[in-house]
């Protein structure tokens, strides 16, 4: 079936990359904060958010904070006073270098700022789009003085964690496990946030479950726990009056969001599901196109998959030049590029995403080091990148790569639109 490109007509209700869906045991449980008139920072949907999250990911402790930015930052100021001792109260990780995750959204890496940090960049592998082992491992080599390493599983989908959790181990050094994006993801059997030392989730309005916000630190350690509680509520000492020894924050959830979160997580299973539906139908629909979706180890790891993508094959894409704010890309037949596919859809009434763009290539992070496969900590300029002189593979992925539209309340027809629309791009 030849569709042309002209031919479309727009979406009329907009297609969207990811939206929430309720289901009504979310409002029963805001009812009942209303009805016992908690309305704040306690409640049983606090307290039952916090029982249903460990017993569901299998780890010991989780508790329930503001969002997932705020879990981060908790979960590296902890790990931060762990390792250095008489570190500063108010930036555990004065002066320290920190290994991170490069090709993910900035929450992961801006808490590390936060506590006095200094992120250095691991490049990407394209087995999983995640941190890569071997580029840890020579970044372990050439900063031999790092002990924390903060890391995402992209789009849902578990890094190579058996293998980076050794490498943490072989050189004393914590991991942080982000899986703010992979809720309900597991490798091996074992679920994702709980392969670190201390691990978050997300609750955030386009997450695979939401509260509208909200977050949570998960951890096998009760003292690592009751301290998070602390510092999330204004750090109040045990005593009559307001007593602070330390340095506070205002990070709790509140119980109308747990409401929410609580009633949602009755349907996590579903959601992956759907987003398992929706993935599986894209990959059958582009198995004629020249390009591959977002890859997992088909044999030991469950993604959730949070969002579906795909990555070009490099003679498919056509000319594609990015500045700091904007694109332009050359046309041309049998070829295209993510620019020209997402301006398409988006002139059609639907959603996608480029790819996070890499830390490193951050104006924001331009000074800080990044390390790819080679040992090799910075390029002079991207001459040296685009000629392949220099392994990039968190670049290249940017480059070639997109999300297509992962709503769960998509329909399967619009689905299918999105297909012939994509692939409309290729002619
Ligand atoms: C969403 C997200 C966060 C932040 O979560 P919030 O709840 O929005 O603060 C952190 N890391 C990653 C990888 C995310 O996708």
């Amino acid at each position: 079936m030849f569709i042309d490109r002209d031919s479309f007509t727009p979406f009329e209700k907009k297609v969207f990359l990811a939206t929430p869906k309720m289901h009504g045991e979310e409002l029963e449980y805001i009812k009942d904060a209303f009805d016992k008139n908690w309305i704040t920072t306690a409640g049983d949907n606090v307290n039952e958010l916090e029982k249903a999250a460990a017993s569901y990911i299998g780890c010991k402790y989780a508790v329930a904070l503001a969002t997932g930015t705020a879990s981060l930052h908790l979960a590296i100021k902890l790990a931060g006073e762990r390792l250095y001792r008489g570190g500063r109260a108010g930036a555990s990780l004065f002066g320290k270098k920190v290994f991170c995750s490069d090709m993910t959204f900035d929450a992961t890496v801006n808490p590390v700022v936060y506590e006095g940090g200094t992120p250095v960049f691991i490049d990407t592998e394209y087995d999983t789009w995640n941190m890569d082992p071997v580029s840890l491992r020579k970044a372990f080599e050439i900063f031999t003085e790092v002990k924390l390493v903060v890391l995402a599983n992209l789009y849902g989908t578990p890094a190579k964690l058996t293998e980076i959790r050794k490498i943490c181990d072989e050189h004393g050094a914590l991991l942080i496990e982000d899986a703010a994006e992979s809720l309900g993801a597991s490798l091996n059997g074992k679920m994702t946030g709980t392969f670190g030392d201390y691990n978050i989730i997300s609750f955030n309005g386009n997450k695979i479950i939401t509260g509208s916000a909200g977050g949570m630190l998960l951890t096998e350690s009760l003292e690592d726990a009751d301290k998070a509680r602390k510092l999330s509520t204004q750090a109040r000492e045990d005593a009559p009056w307001y007593q602070h020894e330390e340095l506070g924050y205002n990070y709790r959830i509140s119980n109308i969001i747990a409401g929410i979160v609580r009633g949602q997580f009755k349907h996590l299973d579903e959601h992956i599901a759907q987003k398992k539906a929706i993935y599986e139908r894209y990959r059958e629909g582009f198995k004629d196109l020249p390009v591959s979706m977002n890859p997992f180890d088909e044999k030991n790891s469950s993604p959730n998959y949070w969002l579906s993508c795909i990555l070009i094959d490099k003679d498919a894409m056509c000319e594609q030049v990015r500045g700091e704010k904007k694109a332009l890309y050359r046309p041309e037949k049998g070829k295209s590029c993510p620019t020209e596919i997402l301006n398409t859809l988006s002139s059609l009434n639907a959603e996608g995403r480029p790819i996070w763009k890499p830390m490193h290539m951050q104006p924001i992070y331009r000074n800080s080091p990044f390390v790819n496969k080679d040992g090799w900590a910075r390029a002079k300029s991207n001459a040296y990148i685009d000629e392949g002189q220099v392994s990039d593979v968190g670049m290249d992925i940017f480059d070639r790569g997109l999300c297509l539209p992962s709503d769960i309340n998509m329909d399967p027809t619009d689905q299918e639109k999105v297909i012939e629309i994509v692939k409309s791009c290729f002619r």
